[in-house]
């Protein structure tokens, strides 16, 4: 048993695929290593995304079938999720900050030129992740936030629009009507300190992100993070997705990782390098991404953040592909899912390894 009496470094892999690989969302029945078997051996193409990412991968598959680049394939397939009212995690109908405005970010990633491209806390632009690439082709920078961002969006002739829809506010509003203890206001504290800012019910607060990450047909790999960050968050607050690094890393000799998932954590562990530096030492894309998630148990030492067994009461969620067209996913707590598509089939999701189990 580990500091937490959970579970050992040793056998987290073991009891992780054991119980958490397997079934098909859908008609089928199949499994991660089942899948990454057919994969395995020659650089084939595939694609990785987060669970709001079905329609994400399917595009991207078929535009990588068709030649395209990995970074226009994925891009093309999260603008879908962006573009999607009903998608509350991601561009338009986004969660608002606490101030009821909707601020989005994203990182994209493109490995054959090793470019990299963030934008951080953007206002009315629905697609994070166009802007992000026109930073990275037409400027020297890597990361532009706030009023800067909408400004060079603007000047690339990105439409602005309120990406509030009625149903986001309305849950923003029942949010702010409803305030308690429980916001990221929090009181002085020390290491000891339980039953503060983490009281967050899920009717209140959200994460919610997609990332996508692709090999194409010339073993191009690259990855795309957007979202709208944590819900009702502090104006001005950053996640970990427009960070390359934390939310987002590409390594077109090693692989792509990304997460979603409470980016505080991720920000603390830098885990998305960690994930392609696990894979670079010969690690599996799955193995890498739960060996990520048991860095960010080690590093989370704060009582408010942690259950009665030492668990963090969060989840933080990887998705990886290696060079070689092989995935991996893991999260710190059961019951996630993950797409994929390995251009054989239909985009599908597949149940998440992972850490802890709920309810256990
Ligand atoms: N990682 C994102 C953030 O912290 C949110 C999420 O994925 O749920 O902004």
């Amino acid at each position: 048993m580990n500091m937490h009496g959970s579970i050992t470094r040793r056998n987290f892999f073991k009891s992780a695929s054991a119980i958490g690989a397997g079934a098909l969302i859908g008609h089928e029945v199949s499994s991660p290593s089942q899948l990454m078997a057919q994969a395995d051996g020659a650089s084939k193409p595939v694609v990785i995304a987060s669970k709001n990412g079905l329609q994400a991968t399917a595009k991207a598959m078929t535009l990588i079938q068709e030649g395209a680049d990995a970074l226009d394939a994925v891009i093309a397939g999260v603008n879908l999720v962006e573009d999607d009212p009903n998608e509350n995690s991601v561009g338009l109908g986004g969660l608002p900050n606490e101030e009821g405005i909707v601020e989005l970010d994203a990182s994209v990633m493109h490995g054959p030129t090793g470019r990299g491209g963030c934008v951080a806390s953007l206002r009315n632009i629905k697609n994070p992740s166009k802007v992000a690439k026109v930073l990275m082709e037409r400027t020297d920078h890597v990361l532009i936030v706030g009023e800067g961002a909408l400004r060079f969006a603007r000047a690339h002739g990105f439409k602005e629009e309120n990406l509030l829809t009625e149903e986001s506010r309305q849950a923003w509003l029942r949010w702010k009507e409803n305030l308690s203890t429980t916001d990221d206001w929090l009181p002085p504290h020390d290491i000891e300190t339980k039953g503060i800012g983490m009281n967050r019910g899920p009717a209140y607060r959200n994460h919610g992100t997609i990332n996508c990450n692709a090999v194409d047909l010339r073993g191009g790999i690259s990855g795309c993070t957007s979202t709208s960050g944590l819900s009702y968050k502090i104006p001005g607050r950053v996640g970990d997705s427009p960070i390359l690094g934390a939310g987002l890393y590409v390594d077109n000799e090693v692989g792509a990782a990304g997460s979603t998932g409470r980016g505080e954590a991720n920000l603390l562990a830098c885990s998305s390098v960690m994930v392609v530096e696990f894979m670079r030492q010969g690690k599996s894309p799955e193995e890498a991404c739960l060996q990520a998630c048991q860095r960010i148990v080690d590093q989370t030492k704060m009582k408010r953040l942690l259950d009665e067994q030492g668990r963090p009461k969060f989840d933080v969620v990887f998705y990886a592909i290696n060079k070689r067209g092989q995935f991996g996913a893991g999260a710190l707590w059961s019951g996630e899912r993950f797409t994929v598509n390995t251009g054989e089939k239909d985009s599908r999701q597949l149940e998440m390894p992972f850490l802890f189990k709920r309810g256990a």
